[in-house]
């Protein structure tokens, strides 16, 4: 049987691009096709822009603080059209150098939508048709609205970069990764931020006295948080949009944005009509190695509905190719992956929260909450949270939370320990970095619970 490419890619953010690179240089003919922009979810609506809109948020608080340690210094107004211009000009750069990774690497780029007609032939938009030795779906997720009456007045995180002008309020819909990203995000740029959250806490799944002290921080920042609250319709009302809600109050606000979840991209890809298995939420089902119920097409990143972060996409890329194109069958690897909110404050977590590790063995909880010198010195009252989790058993770190400024450059660190297997008394033997907030995670002695 002959095939126009060895591989084919369909779709260029962060897993696919990666893939066809590594491929490529691996010496595989490889095509790649992307419908909308190279860099994907992570580089064009989210992880990068969303990063650089919460350093723009952060100024606020710094001006603030900075007349505390003695500058003179007045807080200014945000000019959201020079960042935005500015935060535009970057993801350019940032696209075509993901373009330039796949020509420098002779990836054969086609900037269509692409879908599948049999386990090994693509079709383009414009009728094109190739044959693929392997065929890689990477085309990722998107957000999802709720169904309730008004909802189409709403945005969502893909939109919130390209707004024309920053809303004076806005409310924020889900407890989550993004809304609560966004209501930081906002609150910082001096939005009115309200959030409604239909659970009993923020960031359902996390470690409890963790979301606890970020709700509470959110709070006391200037984020307006309703729990136990969702969006029951929505109407426009003048320039702005009238909320009804389950708590019974009606308000109006600027903008809505819902953070209510993603869903995988799998629609009009040809995938159940060629025997590609799919989940309940429409996610492509694969075997620990990516593979699909199509032993020539394979999947990685959110498409898949694993572990939704860029890295883990990246991981399970390069995993594919190690299978696929170097012989060596490779597993990616989802224990003990570390990962950062960045709410304001930031979440850096990595392993089980108390809850899980309580549920599964006897353990020992060290935390420790205090007010960090430096903002405890600008007069704020804002607290972070070390926090350590250890098997009484084997004395291993089985969890590790921070809450502080930084938290998630810290836990790219303690990720390293626990992921090998870091005992508490490793922990111990290290000395403190002094003085940093970091070195509570080495000094804390007596455990604060167990069970
Ligand atoms: P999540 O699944 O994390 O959160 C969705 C939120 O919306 C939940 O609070 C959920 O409530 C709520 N929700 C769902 N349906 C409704 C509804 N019908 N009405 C009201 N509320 C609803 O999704 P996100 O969109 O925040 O993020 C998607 C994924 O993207 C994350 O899981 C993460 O993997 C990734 N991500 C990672 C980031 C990072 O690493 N920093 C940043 C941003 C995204 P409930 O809890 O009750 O189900």
């Amino acid at each position: 049987m002959s095939f126009d490419y060895d591989l084919f890619v369909i779709g260029g953010g962060s897993g696919g691009v990666r893939a066809a690179r590594v491929a490529a240089q691996e010496g595989a003919h490889v095509a790649l096709a992307e419908e909308d922009r190279y860099g994907g979810t992570c580089v064009i609506r989210g992880c990068v822009p969303k990063k650089l809109m919460v350093f723009a948020s952060e100024y606020s608080g710094m001006v603030e603080d900075a007349a505390s340690y003695g500058w003179q210094i007045e807080p200014g107004v945000f000019d959201w059209v020079a960042f935005k211009t500015k935060l535009h000009a970057e993801l350019d750069r940032l696209e075509n150098v993901y373009r330039g990774i796949l020509k420098n690497n002779n990836v054969v780029t086609y900037d269509q939508r692409a879908r599948l007609v049999d386990a090994h032939t693509v079709e383009l938009a414009d009728g094109q048709q190739f044959r693929a030795k392997h065929i890689l779906l990477a085309t990722g997720g998107r957000p999802v609205t709720p169904d309730l009456p008004g909802a189409e007045l709403g945005i969502t995180s893909n939109d919130i970069f390209q707004l024309d002008a920053l809303p004076k309020s806005m409310l924020i819909v889900g407890g989550g990764y993004i809304a609560c990203e966004f209501a930081g995000i906002m609150n910082g740029l001096g939005v009115e931020t309200t959030q409604y959250y239909r659970g009993a806490q923020i960031l359902r799944g996390f470690d409890e006295e963790a979301r606890g002290l970020i709700c509470e921080e959110m709070c006391q920042r200037g984020v307006d948080v309703h729990l136990g609250t969702n969006v029951l319709e929505m109407r426009k009302e003048g320039n702005g949009i009238r909320v009804k809600a389950t708590n019974g109050t009606e308000r109006v606000f600027d903008a809505v944005m819902f953070a209510t979840g993603r869903k995988p991209n799998t629609d009009g890809l040809g995938l159940e009509e060629i025997g590609v298995e799919l989940g309940r939420s429409g996610q492509v089902v694969v075997d620990d190695y990516s593979q699909t119920a199509v032993p020539s097409v394979y999947a990685v990143g959110d498409v898949t509905d694993r572990v939704n972060l860029t890295p883990v996409a990246i991981r399970e890329g390069m995993a594919f190719v190690e299978t696929v194109f170097k012989g060596n069958p490779t597993k990616p690897d989802h224990e003990l992956i570390p990962t950062a909110i960045f709410t304001q404050p930031e979440f850096g977590t990595v392993g089980l929260s108390e809850e899980e590790a309580r549920d599964q063995e006897p353990i020992e909880v060290y935390a420790t909450s205090f007010k960090p010198m430096q903002q405890s010195f600008a007069g704020r009252s804002e607290r972070v949270l070390m926090k350590l989790i250890v098997s009484k058993a084997t004395r291993k770190v089985l969890g590790c939370h921070i809450v502080a400024p930084g938290a998630g450059e810290m836990i790219q660190l303690a990720g390293i320990a626990v992921k090998m297997g870091a005992t508490k008394e490793d922990f111990d033997r290290t000395v403190a970095v002094h003085p940093t907030m970091s070195e509570e995670i080495v000094t804390m002695k007596t455990p604060v619970r167990s069970g």
